[in-house]
């Protein structure tokens, strides 16, 4: 199979810098731009922004397109280049599918225990995917590993351009889909989306309640690293948060049981199905309008930053209508 190159537009290198930006040009129509979908939770107005239906099935198509594109540009990454990234499977996924788009090749250090779904469409695109363990979470490790085998490292945890595509893209959106934001919650993985979305919300608003959602136990809410929910960053507080925290007003701590729990709450509120990140994030809102941080007739809007589809690993412990969600649902009624 290895060569073969069926004639289009993608896939097969590029041969030239402008050819590359011109294929990353026609990739950006097709990344983004996603619905958001409001619903009236008893006294309160739930959206939720569906990130699920990017191309690769994730909100980060939208940083690996900034990132990459950010290095063309620069000249740090040419026809035929090598990019590299560490990624709990949803950053590598896409990165992969770009690489794949511009004829790349791509190196992705994934987490052991990401979903093999997202391992699988890695390697569908060409990727190679190297597992990791803890030590994957050293990114001098990983700069040291993509030195030696030539490639550009995105790093995605420092990149200024993973927050800048939330900032200009799904920040932008948001503002003009729901209007008035009254709280804004988001798992940390790299803090890219939720700094940057709000930073467009202050601009353009000011007032929303901005809330960090971290796994309980977690480096962030200042413990040794806690609870497993994937794609949240666990044991380690990545830079770019750290150098955008400012804009976050709170933090919430969040139980790897509560997330699934918040999957549950949310499919049964909404029909809609999300990934363990996005249950958190509606666990996290539950907790915020039991505790009455938040008022009735608030709008609060989380994103499905991927789908409950991209898991079928959980189907051996968790099924629908068995994880207790009603009782998240229960503050939002009441
Ligand atoms: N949810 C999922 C499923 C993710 O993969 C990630 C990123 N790893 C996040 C949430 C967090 O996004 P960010 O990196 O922008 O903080």
């Amino acid at each position: 199979m290895q060569g073969l190159h069926v004639p289009g537009l993608y896939g097969g290198s590029a041969s030239s810098r402008g050819e590359m930006l011109s294929r990353l040009e026609k990739l950006s129509r097709i990344v983004g731009s996603t619905p958001t979908r409001c619903f009236q939770l008893g006294r309160y107005r739930l959206c939720v922004k569906l990130e699920y239906v990017n191309p690769t099935g994730s909100h980060k198509d939208r940083i690996a397109l900034y990132m990459i594109r950010s290095a063309v540009e620069r000249g740090d990454l040419g026809p035929g280049g090598c990019v590299a990234e560490v990624s709990s499977g949803n950053t590598a996924t896409s990165v992969a599918w770009i690489a794949w788009s511009l004829g790349l090749r791509p190196t992705l250090f994934v987490e052991r225990m990401a979903s093999n779904t997202k391992k699988s469409l890695i390697r569908m695109l060409g990727g190679e995917v190297v597992e990791i363990g803890d030590e994957g979470l050293s990114r001098d490790w990983a700069r040291e590993r993509a030195e030696e085998l030539g490639c550009l490292l995105l790093d995605q945890t420092s990149n200024e351009y993973n927050h800048l595509a939330h900032y200009e893209t799904t920040g932008a959106e948001i503002v003009e889909q729901v209007g008035r934001v009254d709280a804004f919650l988001m798992g940390v993985g790299t803090g890219g989306t939720v700094t940057g979305v709000a930073r467009r919300l202050r601009e353009s608003q000011g007032s929303t309640l901005v809330v960090a959602v971290t796994p309980r136990g977690s480096r962030l809410a200042g413990g040794e690293g806690g609870d497993t929910i994937e794609g949240l960053a666990s044991r380690s507080v990545p830079p770019l948060y750290e150098r955008h925290r400012a804009l976050v007003d709170t933090v919430v701590e969040v139980s790897g049981r509560e997330a699934l729990m918040g999957v549950e709450a949310l499919a049964s509120a909404t029909g809609l199905l999300a990934g363990p990140s996005t249950g958190a994030a509606f666990a996290a809102a539950s907790r915020l309008i039991l505790e009455r941080v938040l008022d009735p007739g608030s709008t609060v809007v989380i994103i499905a930053a991927d789908s409950l589809a991209r898991y079928p690993e959980l189907s051996s412990s968790f099924r629908l209508g068995a994880a207790g969600g009603a009782a998240l649902l229960n503050s939002w009624l009441a």
